[in-house]
């Protein structure tokens, strides 16, 4: 069953058509990539499912609500589909802990006691139980960006948004902020990734979308997409990977 579904939506920014007639299915705990050049519109793809940006055209659904209507209730959309950014955006004057708290304090109405322990506990799952009382400045670029996925679980999702996570981070950070993703996978966490890091969207996807053209011009399993695809932007697209040695 499909957990995230985009029916021939279009989004336009003034005159510029960024998706066309865009269709795309997530079903429960897949795990799909979104490939593509930049400036395709894969962070346009992601903030148009959280309701982020609007749509001109189709309609979005998450679960049985509709993003696209004028009526959903925006923060239950958000409270089921979390995203998590390149660029961690983090509250500076709030520690590790404090971040992960405030949302739950404010948006789910927890109490304190029980949003510390919940903070607590997913700061732990991703490596940082020694350093809740950090502030943003105090941590390095991978260790914001684990306390941000923290943050965005705190709020239970049923599915997550990633966009270009890792982009941010020193090469040697990389691997522990894909090491949480590697493991929500494992979980059967649904997610939706747009990711340069094509040996990670090799191991992990369940599918890879290329996307150009403002939609999805071809799709499939990793190994075929990043191996052998049909189509000649695809296979152009791979042929710069390869020429630039990011493949
Ligand atoms: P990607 O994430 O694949 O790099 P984006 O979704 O960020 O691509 O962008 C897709 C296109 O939409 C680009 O041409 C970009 O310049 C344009 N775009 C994105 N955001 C805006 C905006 N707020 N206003 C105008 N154009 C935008
Ligand atoms: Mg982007």
């Amino acid at each position: 069953m499909s957990f995230v579904k985009l029916e021939n939506v279009g989004k336009t920014y003034g005159s510029i058509s960024v998706l066309k007639d865009l269709n795309l299915r997530v079903d429960k705990h897949e795990v799909v990539c979104l490939i593509g050049p930049s400036g395709c519109g894969k962070s346009t793809m992601l903030r148009c499912i959280n309701g982020l940006e609007s749509i001109q055209a189709g309609s979005i659904f998450v679960g049985d609500l509709e993003v696209s209507s004028p009526i959903v209730d925006i923060n239950a959309v958000r409270r089921r589909v979390g995203m998590v950014f390149q660029h961690f955006n983090l509250f500076p004057h709030m520690t590790a802990i404090e971040n992960v708290m405030v949302a739950q304090l404010r948006v789910l109405g927890r109490d304190k006691r029980a949003a510390r322990d919940m903070a607590f506990e997913l700061l732990s799952r991703v490596g940082l139980s020694k350093k809740i009382d950090k502030y943003p400045e105090a941590l390095s670029g991978g260790e914001q960006q684990r306390v941000a996925i923290a943050r965005t679980l705190a709020m239970s999702p049923q599915a997550l948004l990633l966009d270009e996570i890792t982009s941010a981070l020193d090469p040697e950070l990389v691997g522990e902020v894909l090491e949480i993703v590697r493991e929500l996978a494992n979980e059967g966490m649904t997610m939706l990734l747009a990711t340069h890091e094509m040996s990670f969207a090799r191991e992990v996807a369940t599918r890879v979308c290329f996307v150009a053209e403002g939609g999805i011009y071809e799709e499939g399993p990793a190994e075929k997409i990043l191996s052998n695809p049909d189509r000649p932007k695809t296979q152009a697209f791979l042929r710069r990977l390869v020429e630039s040695h990011r493949l």
